[in-house]
């Protein structure tokens, strides 16, 4: 059985087709420029590759040079579409609604949609690829949404409630949704797996670090806290958002500056984080690199960065009233050896104790940790498309 998963944006489509009788990854790709020209990049598990430029004036266009991609071009995987069994989309704001994956039918897209008003850069652009999938593949193909927010759904009130005045919960539902939930899940899951226990019977902290980064306390096998909030840009410091501060500092600017809500929001979401303190880029190796010949911002951004981290990790051991085991992934949990050890240097109080030679190593699921240490402390790279085309397959299967 072949499951389709589609990451879409509003002008880019992340894919993969992936075989799930061995899960693995058979084709994956990215459309870009999606509504402004259009070009495929793909590239098949063997190594062949295809890309064009193509116009792509919708999604549904994307969706074709997919398919024709998959079925026809150089680096063709299928004979044809029909060897897909379904369609999994990663959404990013489910809200209060969806607590867990389903079906896609008349409904949840208009559930999806409406959710909007809590995504503006995300779900619309879903809703968009989930119709232009009904048009190239037909209402039959079924199609399931995964939700970055559903694993957060286990929050105790107290938690992902804001001190503001109650009636805009009421109003408009502004409280803590997290985001990345598919990843934690995943990572917390096989780091359970990896250590031989129950994640029921555990108590983890999951470090999703990548252009985006999230921190998620795992209490009894269910999110407890996440370092995401209403939006994607609460928590810490990121590649280009802000994360936490206090929110006098942003109405102090926009009187300053005379700015509008969407002027904030854009500063805060693209110009700010690692690229705004640095100055240099928003990507953690043109950061470090410019640190390295003596850049004071670059090294102000990186100081920060984890800094914060580490704030969040030890909020999360207070909150869960302990930690046994942590997990880094995302592509600076996985890569940056310097930060995992900044973070586990400053937790040697509760015992954690790092293997120096081991935690040189990148990408691979590794424990970083001594068979001392009190804590286990892993490296478990996130596969957000696999647990996208497992819950799928789950849901398909009912
Ligand atoms: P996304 O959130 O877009 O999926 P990734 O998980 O790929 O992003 O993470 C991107 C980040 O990972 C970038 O900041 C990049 O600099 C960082 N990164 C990738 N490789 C390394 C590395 N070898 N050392 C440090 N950081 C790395």
């Amino acid at each position: 059985m072949k499951i389709f998963v589609v990451n879409a944006g509003s002008s880019s489509l992340k894919y993969q087709l992936i075989d799930m009788e061995n899960e693995q990854v058979l084709a994956k790709g990215l459309c870009e420029r999606i509504g402004v020209s259009g070009a495929i990049t793909h590239k098949a598990a063997d190594g062949r590759v295809y890309s064009a430029e193509t116009a792509m004036p919708t999604h549904s266009e994307a969706f074709e040079a997919v398919v024709y991609a998959l079925t026809k071009s150089d680096a063709k995987v299928i004979d044809s579409f029909d060897e897909v069994s379904a369609i999994g989309h990663r959404i990013v704001q489910g809200g209060a609604i969806f607590k867990g994956s389903c079906l896609i039918d008349d409904k949840a897209l208009n559930d999806i949609d409406e959710l909007g008003a809590l995504a503006p850069l995300h779900n619309p652009a879903h809703v968009l690829a989930i119709k232009a999938c009904i048009k190239t593949f037909g209402k039959e193909k079924p199609q399931v949404a995964v939700f970055d927010t559903s694993f957060h759904q286990t929050m105790p009130e107290h938690v992902y409630m804001f001190a503001l005045p109650y009636e805009y919960y009421e109003k408009y539902g502004v409280r803590k949704y997290g985001a990345h939930g598919t990843s934690h899940d995943f990572v917390s899951n096989r780091l359970a797996e990896v250590i031989g226990k129950d994640r029921k019977d555990m108590k983890i902290i999951t470090c999703h670090l990548g252009n985006g980064c999230s921190i998620t306390a795992v209490k009894d096998g269910k999110c407890f806290d996440t370092s995401m909030g209403f939006t994607p840009l609460d928590g810490f410091m990121m590649g280009t958002r802000t994360g936490t501060l206090d929110p006098s500092a942003l109405t102090f600017i926009a009187e300053k500056e005379n700015l509008t809500p969407a002027d904030i929001n854009h500063i805060c979401n693209k110009e700010s984080g690692v690229l705004g303190v640095s100055g240099v880029s928003n990507d953690n190796r043109d950061v470090a690199a410019a640190a390295e010949q003596g850049n004071h911002r670059a090294q102000l951004a990186i100081d920060m960065q984890r800094y914060q981290i580490l704030k969040f990790v030890g909020s999360y051991v207070a909150a869960m009233n302990g930690v046994d085991a942590i997990a880094f992934t995302g592509g600076i949990g996985e890569n940056d050896g310097e930060l995992r050890r900044y973070v586990c240097e400053n937790l040697a109080y509760l015992g954690v104790e790092i293997d120096n030679e081991k935690n040189t190593i990148r990408g691979e699921e590794v424990k970083i940790s001594t068979d001392n240490s009190k804590v286990d402390v892993y490296i478990i790279p996130t596969n957000e498309e696999l647990a996208i085309a497992r819950d799928t397959l789950a849901i398909i299967s009912k």
